[in-house]
């Protein structure tokens, strides 16, 4: 006889609303007998990295033991749910540029930097083996929204005409998830900030939360199992995770380009600085060279994202991460001088958002999937650069370790939280 199950997922950013969906669509889930309440501290879900990311997917992304499956998942999920439309699902080309911009090709250049910059710090979304699917080629004739002029080289990922890449837009993506696990028998309840997570050694008991609009603390008792998917704030609800935030910024505009996602070595003026850190009375940001990256996006939008930086520790929920405005607009002067087009297009955000970082001695680590030392305690956090590509497997594999006792669909007995006594 199957037993009943009373589930808390904590956090409703992807890897929470992903794992609330593939447990309602395991062939166990009974909605008589398993009960799944997802809780979410910020006012909505997707209020962190998950609705400001840029939604690469890639199958040269890492962990290579779940990057096959989700990438094959996203597939299988916007094709049943008409993704393409409602999260903007596709296929697209992606590839890196190096580019020159000399002194005489940027006018209006008057304010040269009197001090050394820092150098760029790249997000680290291309490890080795995916820079070495790189391939040189011509610059496509449709990638028409870079100035063929500043380029020096174009290398492609992966061969021509294959489909390694695509790309969703993850805050549809990821509230149109938390939709369909509605629709099939999940409680959302948002403003809701775990607390504490009662367990004992043998088992998890409840959970405590902090209702943000009454300030009630309230309790769920009974539980049989908790999901810990807090993203960066998985190493606050459960500390021996060692999963912690490190913020990025990013910029989107309002503008209709041909679908490329763009990586960038960008070779700046020595004594470049951007206007608007000159205008501010500052020196220059970075020297030399920077490369940040960009995505055309569906819906009429391209993102780019910058680098990551430790200025600000992680606020206590996502409805408080701040911005900073300077470095926005660095990463929209950099593009400016690569790019006629973007320098013109209205921007529609700037923002920031915290990634998950499992660390240990120092190190990142990858992400942690699967179950705890306490029986009923689960994590599945940590998922760095690359949380939307890997969500729907992650979502899967938790729905098979708690409903069947075991990851069915792909060996991640590396990402197992018990090797590192979590
Ligand atoms: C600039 C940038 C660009 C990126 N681009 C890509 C990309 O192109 N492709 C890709 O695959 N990945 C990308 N990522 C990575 C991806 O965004 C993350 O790995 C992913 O969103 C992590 O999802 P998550 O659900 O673990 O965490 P989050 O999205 O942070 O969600 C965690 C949720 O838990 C909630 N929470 C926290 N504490 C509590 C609590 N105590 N109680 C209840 N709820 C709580 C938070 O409010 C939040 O909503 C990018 C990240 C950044 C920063």
């Amino acid at each position: 006889m199957e037993r009943k199950r009373n589930i808390v997922i904590v956090g409703g950013g992807i890897i929470g609303c992903t794992t609330a969906y593939y447990l309602t669509r395991h062939p166990s889930f009974s909605p008589a007998l398993h009960t799944v309440t997802l809780l979410e501290a910020a006012p909505a879900v997707a209020a962190g990295a998950s609705g400001k990311a840029g939604g690469l997917l890639g199958l040269w992304a890492y962990p290579a033991s779940i990057v096959p499956l989700s990438y094959r998942l996203h597939a299988e999920l916007a094709a049943e749910h008409d993704g393409a439309s409602r999260w903007g699902y596709r296929r697209l080309k992606c590839g890196s540029i190096e580019a020159v911009v000399t002194k005489e090709k940027l006018d209006g250049l008057q304010n040269p930097a009197d001090e050394n910059g820092k150098a760029w710090e790249k997000l680290p979304k291309q490890d080795e083996a995916a820079k070495e699917l790189l391939q040189d080629e011509e610059l496509p004739a449709d990638l028409d929204w870079i100035d063929r002029e500043v380029v020096r080289g174009w290398a492609e990922m992966g061969s021509p005409g294959a489909t390694e890449t695509a790309q969703v837009h993850p805050y549809h993506f990821t509230t149109s998830i938390a939709e369909l696990a509605q629709k099939g028998g999940v409680t959302i309840k948002t403003n809701a900030k775990v607390t504490r997570l009662i367990t004992s050694k043998a088992a998890v008991e409840g959970v405590e939360y902090l209702d943000r609009t009454t300030d009630e603390v309230n309790k769920i008792t009974d539980v049989t199992d908790i999901v810990v998917a807090a993203g960066p704030w998985t190493g606050r609800v459960l500390p021996r995770a060692k999963v912690e935030g490190l913020r990025a910024h990013s910029v989107v505009y309002d503008v209709n380009v041909t679908p490329y996602a763009v990586f960038t070595d960008i070779e700046l003026p020595a004594d470049f600085i951007p206007d608007h850190r000159a205008k501010m009375g500052q020196k220059r940001q970075h020297k030399g060279r920077v490369d940040p990256e960009i995505y055309a996006r569906p819906f009429g939008e391209a993102y780019a994202c910058g680098e990551p930086d430790s200025d600000v520790p992680l606020p206590e929920t996502a409805d408080q991460v701040q911005f900073n405005e300077a470095h926005c607009d660095d990463i929209i002067s950099y593009f400016a001088t690569v790019s006629p087009v973007l320098a013109a297009a209205p921007i529609k955000a700037k923002q920031a958002c915290y990634l998950p970082r499992h660390i240990r001695f120092g190190q990142e680590s990858g992400p942690l999937i699967g179950p705890t030392v306490t029986p009923g305690l689960w994590v599945a956090a940590g998922h760095t650069c690359w949380g939307i590509q890997n969500g729907p497997a992650t979502g899967k594999l938790m729905s098979e370790y708690i409903l069947d006792g075991e990851a069915k669909s792909a060996n991640v007995g590396n990402l197992d939280p018990r090797k590192f006594k979590v």
